[in-house]
């Protein structure tokens, strides 16, 4: 099929995500969600431990219906086997397609295909991935943030028609390479080139740890040129590109991380994306990442905490159940706290995004602290579960591996502090 023909069909599938909420929420017509924080009627006087500051009021019908739809389908589709990716090392590739299905990829996004949710719909939308496992939120944050936005934001009428409705059905899969070995967490030192060769562009480089890398069909990919940093447009199977898969990682295990090699890559004149020079194109795709962590991480730390308060009250140890201890509670209820202010923040953050009054440096507050709430939530309760907390048969040290690769990617905890303390004092502390 010509691309002009698949784009069209592609477009004819634009529903909207309410749409597909509601029909697969009634696809679920007897089941209730186990989940305590689904639907709780918030009753004044006794919070609910998993709730406790009432914060799901301060959601929309809309905005919960698609919180329980996500939930549900993380429920279904990835808590049962991510243990077991988790352990073998993989992520599933047939989840783009059901995930492009519900409408998760490129989700906050307008046209081509895609669901145009608002930023909190979005936000907790990556909560409820994370909640199942980070690596499944990086497959969609990796694919709608970081691979589709900078098309929408920067591409061409073409590049857009040729490949956001794909991607909104998961029918392609799209990686983001900036970070190169020797180029962390200062990108604009990259290496990686683009020059012209009479009408065409030839890539050279490599960039290092790059999230959907070995199962992508397109990248995203960050050169620099004589016009400054420029971003190509990169079809997997263009000669000279290749990809290798890093392994013994023992973090993001169910999350396929991977080297790209640019060897003389040639590209057509429009392979380039026309609307950005210079870092701000990619750092406006990381600020888009970014939001989606904010929220994405309270839902790890949510599935530890839960975890470890059901684990207290079940587990007796001096013939007591070792939640009556007191130096259990106090590990619970810092969770706890941990979890609500963070949600808080991610809330605050979410609204001012969709009122379009929200900072980047305000963004770097949320991932800041936010990461750093969900790894101190996940590594006490860790400690909670004892020695049963170091296996798989529960979640907790796996989001607890998780979360140190997100404690590093879409900017480190130290690059966040140094966006916040030039941002209070004026003073750029980076170099
Ligand atoms: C699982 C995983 C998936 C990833 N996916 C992607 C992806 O899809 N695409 C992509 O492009 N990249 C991706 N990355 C790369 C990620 O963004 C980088 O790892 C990150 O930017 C940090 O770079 P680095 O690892 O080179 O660390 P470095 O930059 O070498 O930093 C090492 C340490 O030095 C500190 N440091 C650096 N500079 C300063 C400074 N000025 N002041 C104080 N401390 C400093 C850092 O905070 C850190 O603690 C991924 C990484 C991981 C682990």
């Amino acid at each position: 099929m010509a691309i002009g023909a698949r784009t069209t069909a592609n477009m004819e599938r634009r529903y909207l995500l309410r749409d597909r909420v509601r029909s697969l929420r009634d696809s679920y017509p007897s089941r209730t969600c186990e989940n305590h924080l689904v639907s709780e009627p918030i009753k004044p006087g006794t919070p609910d431990p998993r709730d406790f500051l009432g914060i799901d009021a301060l959601l929309d019908g809309e905005e919960r219906l698609l919180r329980d739809t996500v939930r549900q389908f993380v429920a279904d589709r990835v808590l049962p086997d991510v243990a077991d990716w988790f352990e073998a090392g993989v992520f599933p590739k047939e989840m783009a397609r059901e995930m492009g299905a519900l409408g998760l990829l490129g989700m906050h996004l307008e046209g081509y295909g895609c669901a145009g949710t608002s930023s909190v719909q979005y936000g907790l939308a990556c909560l409820e991935l994370e909640a199942g496992d980070s690596g499944a939120r990086s497959f969609a944050s990796v694919q709608g943030s970081l691979a589709m936005y900078p098309i929408w934001a920067f591409g061409s009428e073409e590049q857009k028609q040729e490949w956001l409705p794909r991607m909104a059905a998961g029918d392609l899969i799209g990686c983001f390479g900036l970070t190169e070995a020797d180029s962390g967490s200062d990108p604009s030192s990259m290496r990686t080139t683009a020059r012209r060769d009479g009408g065409d562009w030839v890539l050279n480089g490599s960039k290092m740890w790059i999230t959907n890398g070995g199962i992508a069909d397109v990248a995203v990919v960050w050169a620099q040129t004589d016009e400054g940093v420029r971003g190509f447009v990169v079809p997997t199977e263009t000669p000279g590109f290749a990809t290798n898969d890093i392994h013994q990682k023992l973090s993001l295990r169910a999350s396929v991380t991977s080297e790209l090699v640019l060897s003389d890559v040639r590209l057509p004149g429009d392979a380039v994306l026309p609307n950005v020079v210079g870092m701000k194109g990619p750092l406006s795709c990381l600020n888009e990442a970014r939001f989606g962590i904010l929220f994405g991480v309270i839902g790890a730390a949510r599935a530890c905490y839960e975890s470890a308060l059901d684990y207290s009250k079940e587990r007796t140890q001096f013939d007591k159940p070792i939640a009556s201890f007191q130096l259990t509670q106090r590990k619970l209820v810092d969770m706890m706290v941990g979890i609500n202010r963070g949600m808080l923040v991610a809330l605050h953050l979410g609204r001012k995004k969709d009122a379009g009054t929200l900072d980047a440096a305000q963004i770097s507050f949320g991932k800041l602290d936010n990461v750093r709430m969900a790894l101190d939530v996940a590594r006490s309760a860790r400690s909670v579960l004892g020695a049963n907390g170091i296996t798989l048969e529960y979640p907790v040290i796996r989001h607890m591996n998780n979360l140190e690769s997100v404690f590093t990617y879409e900017g480190t905890n130290e690059i966040h502090t140094l966006i916040l303390g030039q941002a209070i004092t004026g003073e750029s502390a980076f170099s």
